[in-house]
């Protein structure tokens, strides 16, 4: 599998990552087959968080890890904070607190990159700093990124750290591309030319932030997959064509689509499924045309000027 530098950091890490989330809705057993198959097939970054599941997918893949005797060494494993019952919070405190629950349910000593799940808007840059050194001088975390921010909110805490943020954590599927609509529908009065993100997409590029994708095979959290879904026709269509046409599955076009951007974005794929995996794999070596990757996107009912 391919793999890049995450960041501005020396970690080598795979194209492909295992999101964690719904690995509480699995047994042991299945979460060991998940998390082999991965590794089988290059896969050596692991993002969770610690209310997925609420805390029950990072104490399994601890368990996993552990019974399928793989070495710490040889995986990347990020986890996010920051998120609470009915509000957000990046106090210094929190964080500090939020890590230790993580490495316990875990089962290991260090995270590779502790991500700040959604934005407090009671962010307090100054702490959010101190806890970040603390972290990073007691060894329990290596590097730290962000998750769902705009480019501004970056350059904020930015500010403060003394080591550059690595990852932007943000949605994107075929069906959901906002930061790709604002960058083709500038200065058009249309709804997916307002620059809701600050540019977010151009600004990570700019500054070397690796963009990881999340639910790359969803309409929407709340409203499941956009595969065989009536409102999706057209692009389920172009799918399928495309992946007949090229010998793999639709699931592969689906994540080859994200591949192909040049801002080498990091996919994290939330199957459960280890067949869905090994299909989705193979999108590492299918480079979509400049004229595939605008048919497909436009398939999904999104708009040209
Ligand atoms: P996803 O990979 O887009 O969705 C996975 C789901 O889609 C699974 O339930 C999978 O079922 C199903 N699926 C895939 N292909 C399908 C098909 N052809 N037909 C029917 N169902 C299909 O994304 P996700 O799991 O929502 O998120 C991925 C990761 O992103 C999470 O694990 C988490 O690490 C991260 N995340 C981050 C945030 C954030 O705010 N930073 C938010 C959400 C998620 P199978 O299991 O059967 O394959």
């Amino acid at each position: 599998m391919e793999k890049i530098k995450l960041g501005q950091s020396d970690l080598e890490v795979s194209r492909l990552a295992l999101g964690c989330m719904r690995l509480a809705g699995v047994d042991l057993e299945k979460a060991k087959e998940v998390i082999k198959t991965s590794l089988d097939l290059g896969i050596n970054f692991f993002d969770h968080a610690d209310i997925y599941g609420g805390g029950q997918s990072e104490v399994l893949f601890g368990q996993a890890i552990k019974e399928l005797g793989v070495k710490r060494e040889d995986i990347i494993i990020q986890s996010k904070c920051g998120i609470r019952r009915g509000f957000f919070d990046f106090s210094k405190d929190y964080i500090l607190e939020s890590v230790d629950g993580i490495l316990e349910r875990l089962q290991t000593d260090y995270l590779d990159v502790l991500v700040l799940h959604r934005p407090d808007a009671l962010l307090e840059p100054e702490e959010v700093a101190e806890a970040f050194n603390v972290l990073k001088a007691s060894g329990k975390v290596r590097h730290f990124g962000l998750s769902n921010v705009n480019s501004y909110q970056i350059e904020l805490l930015q500010s403060y750290l003394e080591e550059p943020l690595l990852v932007n954590q943000l949605q994107l599927s075929i069906a959901h591309t906002p930061m790709i609509d604002a960058g083709l529908q500038v200065n058009m009065l249309t709804d997916g030319g307002v620059n809701r993100d600050g540019s977010v997409l151009d600004y990570c590029r700019l500054k070397k932030i690796t963009i990881q994708t999340w639910s790359p095979f969803l309409i929407a959290l709340d409203k499941g997959t956009f595969f065989g879904h009536p409102d999706y026709a057209e692009l389920n269509a172009e799918l399928e064509a495309l992946a007949t046409e090229k010998g793999v599955a639709p699931e592969t076009i689906a994540i080859a689509w994200i591949l192909r951007h040049p801002a080498k974005m990091q996919a994290i794929i939330g199957s459960m499924t280890p067949e869905r995996l090994e299909n989705v794999a193979k999108a590492c070596d299918v480079i979509l045309t400049r004229q595939e990757w605008y048919k497909l996107y436009l398939s999904a009912g999104n708009i040209l000027p």
